[in-house]
């Protein structure tokens, strides 16, 4: 037998708040999990600065710092935690079988599929340094649209993803700036309609950044330009919201999966975390492009645990 296969109970892939929430719930089952973190350990709240709605935070908690929590809770039940990702797998047979960069081969007896979505950028150099600094860019306007009350942000985008963001920062933004990049909304009809409809957002069609500006800690606005006219102009902002789409990261399993158009895993029974493998339970964004917020993640994190605990207590 090769001696790098590792038989377990349960394999959690991917490390937000769905797959720490899973790992606390199956290491308490006693289900001894193993977790692979994952490209991006802690998944997408590690690019959040501050979390102010995740309930038990009084005074908030930054997106990192939450992270590292989940991570310590899951560890001080015997999470196995690693480094590396999942890049090949099989559910073919009643043993999942994930191979793993770091060359092990595993077979679960539940896989907790919890790799997420990832937010996407336009590809600015400017976009991407003021989301690192955490300076007024963000793909999120439920978690920071408060931070920017009062103020005025750019939104760019055009499907139904950026019509709800935009009415959502116009309750509480003095002006909302729509960049829409062609002559019309991918929206649906009644999501452009309410967009419209709303008097502080100005929609600017034809319209592209060209870079996010800023004084090197925040945004102070975009340059963008009409692609009809080629007219450049600064809008002045505080915040830059980009809302142009995301890609659940589930190309690995798409083989043995039932997944969307989109890439979004298809659940098997609705109210469960089942998929059409049985034995492979998913959780968070990576089934979820209505909700993606941490704590509705976190509750599919515990639904899949709880679903793969039933599954292994009526396997045996
Ligand atoms: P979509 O893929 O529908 O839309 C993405 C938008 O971003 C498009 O308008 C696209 O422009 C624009 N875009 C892409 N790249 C760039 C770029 N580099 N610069 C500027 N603009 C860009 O994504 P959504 O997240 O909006 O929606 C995903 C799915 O979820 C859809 O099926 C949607 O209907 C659904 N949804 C439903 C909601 C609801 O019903 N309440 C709410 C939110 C989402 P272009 O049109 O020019 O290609």
């Amino acid at each position: 037998m090769n001696s790098t296969v590792e038989h377990i109970k349960c394999l959690i892939i991917g490390s937000g708040p769905a797959g720490y929430t899973a790992a606390i719930y199956a290491a308490r089952a006693d289900m001894q999990p193993v977790m692979y973190q994952g490209l991006q350990p802690g998944g997408q709240l590690t690019t959040t600065n501050e979390v102010e709605n995740f309930p038990g935070y009084a005074n908030g908690i930054s997106g990192p710092a939450m992270m590292v929590e989940l991570e310590e809770q899951a560890k001080r039940f015997d999470t196995d935690v690693r480094t590396g990702f999942i890049n090949k797998v099989d559910f073919s047979g009643d043993i999942h079988k994930c191979w793993a960069d770091d060359g092990k081969e595993i077979h679960a007896e539940t896989v907790i599929i919890s790799t997420g979505a990832s937010a996407k950028y336009i590809g600015l150099e400017s976009e991407q340094k003021y989301l690192q600094l955490g300076g007024g860019v963000s793909a999120c306007a439920v978690c920071d649209g408060f931070f920017y009350r009062g103020q005025d942000v750019v939104i760019v985008g055009a499907g139904d993803s950026a019509c709800e963001e935009a009415h959502y920062l116009s309750k509480l933004c003095k002006k909302v700036t729509m960049l829409v990049r062609k002559d019309d909304f991918r929206a649906s009809k009644i999501m452009a309609q309410r967009v419209r409809k709303t008097e502080n957002i100005e929609i600017l069609f034809n319209t592209e950044t060209l870079e996010v500006l800023g004084d090197g800690q925040v945004v102070t606005g975009a340059k963008v330009i009409n692609s009809a006219t080629k007219e450049e102009k600064v809008i002045s902002c505080t915040g830059f919201f980009v809302a142009i789409g995301h890609k659940p990261n589930t190309d690995v399993f798409k083989d043995f999966i039932y997944l969307d158009e989109v890439g979004y895993i298809k659940y098997e029974e609705p109210g469960t975390s089942k998929t059409n493998v049985a034995g492979v339970f998913v959780a968070g964004d990576a089934a979820d492009k209505t909700y993606r917020q941490a704590v509705t993640a976190a509750g599919t994190g515990c639904m899949a645990a709880l679903d793969a605990e039933r599954y292994l207590a009526a396997k045996h």
